[in-house]
């Protein structure tokens, strides 16, 4: 309700330190399916999900194929970012944004020119590769030459490994320092923005009543219900396109 955007938009006037929660439901306007949203991936084919656990793609040489055959067509190579991402742009111009933890793999949030520092990418990064033995890193335009040129499971250049994208699948830890930085983040703001995000995914989820629990204020912004709702002084269902400019 238009209530609901004013109380939302005084609470982001009166914040010193804000920290942005984001998921996939802020790049769904640029063309990224989210997991679990009305158009998500995981809605229209719940088998997908396997190819989201590392057990599954380490054990399984035909999840791989499967994996990197998704990721040579994935939208997010060619996406740009939207209007909510620009909207923390915007935010982080008047000084009082210290961070943005990213559910997110896509790297639009530094497409639209936040401070790469200040992103925190809590589920890495799909613009890279990772070998699951050496822990070499590569640019992901490599291994996507090799499965254009014939590779269906393209292993480590360096050790013969088996290479996946440097995201976090289920069953995989989250990188240690990314996690404790945004603990940090979490713990020293004054209100946590949450942009498109069903908040089920821990750790990331958990970061919110982490925040909450220090006294920082919490605003949702999702299209559908998630578990922190009832700990937000607002929450605010609108796309999030038009939801975050109008906040800033
Ligand atoms: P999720 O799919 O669980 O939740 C996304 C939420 O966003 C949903 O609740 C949906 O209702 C909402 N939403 C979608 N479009 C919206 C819009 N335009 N306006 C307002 N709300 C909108 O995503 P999650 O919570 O980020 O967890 C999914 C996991 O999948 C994460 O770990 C992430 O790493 C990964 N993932 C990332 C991307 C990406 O990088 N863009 C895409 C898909 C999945
Ligand atoms: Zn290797």
């Amino acid at each position: 309700s238009a209530e609901d955007l004013t109380r939302a938009r005084d609470l982001v006037a009166a914040s010193r330190r804000i920290v942005a929660m984001t998921g996939a439901g802020i790049s769904t306007d640029s063309g990224i399916p989210d997991f679990r949203g009305p158009n998500g991936v995981w809605t229209k084919d719940p088998a997908a999900e396997k190819l989201s656990n590392l057990q599954a793609y380490v054990s399984s040489k035909e999840v791989r194929e499967q994996s990197w055959r998704n990721r040579t067509g994935h939208p997010a190579w060619q996406a740009r970012p939207n209007a909510a991402h620009q909207a923390f742009v915007d935010l982080e111009r008047t000084g009082r944004l210290s961070a943005i933890i990213t559910q997110n793999i896509d790297e639009l949030h530094q497409k639209a020119g936040s401070d790469p520092d200040l992103v925190i990418e809590l589920h890495g990064t799909m613009f890279q590769t990772v070998c699951l033995d050496c822990d070499d890193r590569r640019d992901m335009q490599e291994a996507l030459a090799r499965v254009r040129a014939g590779e269906t499971d393209p292993p480590c250049s360096e050790c013969g490994g088996i290479l996946k994208s440097a995201t976090i699948s289920f069953g995989q830890a989250l990188d240690v320092d990314v996690l404790e930085r945004a603990r940090v983040a979490a713990v020293s703001c004054d209100l946590m923005l949450v942009a498109g995000s069903s908040l089920t995914v821990h750790p990331a989820a958990g970061l919110v009543g982490l925040a909450a629990s220090a006294g920082a204020a919490v605003i949702v912004c999702n299209a559908s219900p998630t578990p922190y709702d009832d700990q937000a002084a607002v929450v605010l269902r609108g796309p999030l396109a038009e939801v975050l400019p109008a906040l800033v």
